[in-house]
């Protein structure tokens, strides 16, 4: 197009920003440089919160908390080649999880790229975010960014939600078109997240099988969690009266005291029930794929997901109901007719009886008059603390750690716990915790593995200058799973060993947050409750046994041990 010199001209990043703008992003994570760094002070000036890290990882993986949190997709900003690959870790958890995120990166010379000519950062980045997204797109000119960026938020939000790559090349932000059509060319997104509404044969079909089991239970995934459908789940679990069981991330979708959790008989529930409903879980390894012999090889399965792709996946499933789970739960209440669905008294009363069997058991463990602390003692502090404070949100990474708070700290509300999720991966702890806050604007406390903390543990400074009222909680007892194990071949400490003797909190003091060093339940216990009182960033070394955890946490039987000893 012509320009006349005294034409109002609009460059690409405003363009950016505008468009993010007219799709309600509020909040962008990322980490500044060449080529986005004015992308993000445009985005500051023009109202949008940007919260600037340490490291992309990190950001990447606060902005998927964020879509998590929301149902809208987060987004991270990131600088072209490192950066965008430092990010790609968190884009490709969150396409693993199934939250809505999108990476927006800046990149180098499309020519120079092409021809492998040895550009700035250079790094062919669209194609390498393919293999680890749901959807990745490039702008190759400034009057497509609207239509790029609505894509990219229909693609991360609609049916099953993941992570979507965006690619800006430093010319299309530079480049400049004349204002009225950069305006014109900017797309507001209507109805992102279509309802998918379930087909009524399959929803008939779903509760025909269900009125027919004698030992039902529904499993809750992050999917439930996700959807924010969190009435018309409890209304449809309170008026069955099916058992419930949830995954990490559904826990307090019903609270976990509720009568109907199955969660303390999890063994048994999963070993004898006969119909399943899924809803927002998949069969993958954390559910045994659904296989015996930790399944009955004769249950009957119903799968509620928006994907239909995941039916069958690793076991046949007998009533699919694909739709949204919003949708599919309103269709069922519709449907139901209660009188239809029976809980045999017998496995409800195998369920009360294997629960009190199990709390017994883990209040012997909690009691124990130890020292030092281990995981159970001292997650028995942070219990009886987070008790009174349950618009904290929880955070939680690790192996033991990992294990342990899952099954001790109880969750209250839907969607405040995010952890470790379907990779079990370590080093979500900061980004996860600061998105939290950022989002919900409640206190987070992140319960760390000393190894998981380490992953991310800069982000302490990030926690401290933008204020939030984080508490990081380091169990700290020396190593990677364990801090007890011995190297006889040198004087090298073991490979899972790290310092036992660290003073994390002396870490967070340097940027003029509150540290606490814990020895004991009681010290713990004070210092959560001192902090959360505080409201400002802290960090609480809690000071654990070496010799407390087990290898690879529940996960033994996946690590591979050496058959052959060293001469
Ligand atoms: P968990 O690890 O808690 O068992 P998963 O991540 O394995 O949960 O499963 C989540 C499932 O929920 C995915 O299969 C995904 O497609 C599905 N899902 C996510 N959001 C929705 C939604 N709003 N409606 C229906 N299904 C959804």
């Amino acid at each position: 197009t012509m320009t006349r010199p005294d034409e109002d001209l609009v460059d690409g990043l405003t363009l950016t920003v505008e468009a993010l703008l007219a799709n309600g992003v509020r909040t962008i994570y990322g980490v500044v440089g060449i080529p986005i760094t004015d992308l993000a002070r445009t985005a500051q000036a023009r109202g949008i919160r940007y919260i600037g890290f340490r490291q992309e990882q990190a950001a990447g993986h606060a902005a998927a908390a964020a879509g998590f949190l929301t149902g809208r997709p987060g987004i991270c900003l990131t600088v072209s080649a490192p950066g965008f690959l430092n990010g790609l870790p968190a884009l490709a958890n969150a396409t693993t999880n199934c939250f809505p995120m999108i990476q927006i990166s800046g990149s180098s010379e499309r020519s120079i790229i092409d021809l492998q000519q040895g550009d700035y950062e250079e790094l062919d980045q669209l194609n390498a975010a393919k293999p680890f997204v749901k959807a990745a797109f490039r702008v190759d000119q400034p009057q497509d960014l609207g239509i790029g960026i609505a894509r990219a938020i229909r693609a991360a939000v609609s049916g099953r939600p993941g992570g979507v790559y965006l690619d800006l090349p430093a010319a299309v932000l530079r480049a400049t078109i004349p204002a009225g059509t950069g305006r014109a060319s900017l797309v507001r997104a209507v109805d992102p997240a279509p309802a998918q509404i379930p087909a009524p044969e399959s929803v008939a079909r779903a509760l025909d099988l269900l009125a027919s089991a004698e030992r039902p239970l529904i499993v809750l995934g992050k999917g439930a969690a996700y959807a924010q459908a969190d009435q018309a789940i409890r209304s449809f679990v309170e008026t069955t009266g099916i058992p419930f069981l949830p995954m990490s991330m559904a826990k307090g979708l019903l609270p976990d005291g509720h009568p109907q959790s199955a969660a303390a008989a999890r063994s048994l529930v999963l070993g004898q029930a006969d119909v399943v409903m899924l809803i927002g879980a998949r069969l993958n390894w954390l559910l045994a794929h659904g296989q015996p012999p930790r399944w009955s090889a004769t249950a009957k399965f119903i799968q509620v997901d928006a994907d239909p792709m995941e039916t069958d996946s690793n076991r046949p499933i007998d009533a699919p109901v694909i739709g949204d789970i919003a949708s599919v739960m309103t269709a069922f209440l519709d449907a139901l007719r209660p009188e239809r669905i029976t809980v045999p008294a017998a496995w409800r009363e195998a369920i009360r009886e294997r629960t009190a069997h199990n709390v017994a058991k883990m209040r012997a463990r909690l009691e124990a008059d130890v020292t030092p602390m281990n995981f159970s003692t001292a997650l028995r502090a942070v219990k009886d603390v987070l008790d009174g404070h349950r618009e904290v949100y929880l955070v939680n990474e690790g192996a033991n750690t990992l294990d342990f708070c899952r099954d001790i700290v109880p969750m209250h509300r839907p969607r405040h716990r995010l952890d470790s999720g379907t990779w079990g991966v370590m080093g979500i702890g900061m980004g996860y915790a600061i998105a939290a806050a950022v989002e919900s604007g409640e206190p987070v406390v992140a319960i760390e593995g000393d190894s998981a903390f380490g992953f991310s543990g800069m982000e302490i400074e990030t926690i401290c200058r933008y204020r939030l009222p984080i508490v990081t909680v380091v169990f700290n007892n020396g190593g990677v799973y364990k801090g007890d194990d011995l190297n006889p071949h040198s004087a090298d400490p073991a490979p899972t060993v790290l310092l036992h003797s660290s003073r994390y909190d002396k870490l967070i003091a340097a940027f003029g947050g509150i540290g606490y060093q814990a020895d004991t339940p009681d010290e713990l216990g004070h210092a959560l409750e001192d902090a959360l009182r505080a409201g400002r960033p802290a960090l609480i070394n809690a000071v654990i046994d070496p010799t407390a955890g087990t290898e690879s946490g529940h996960l033994t039987s996946l690590n591979v041990t050496g058959s052959l000893q060293p001469a």
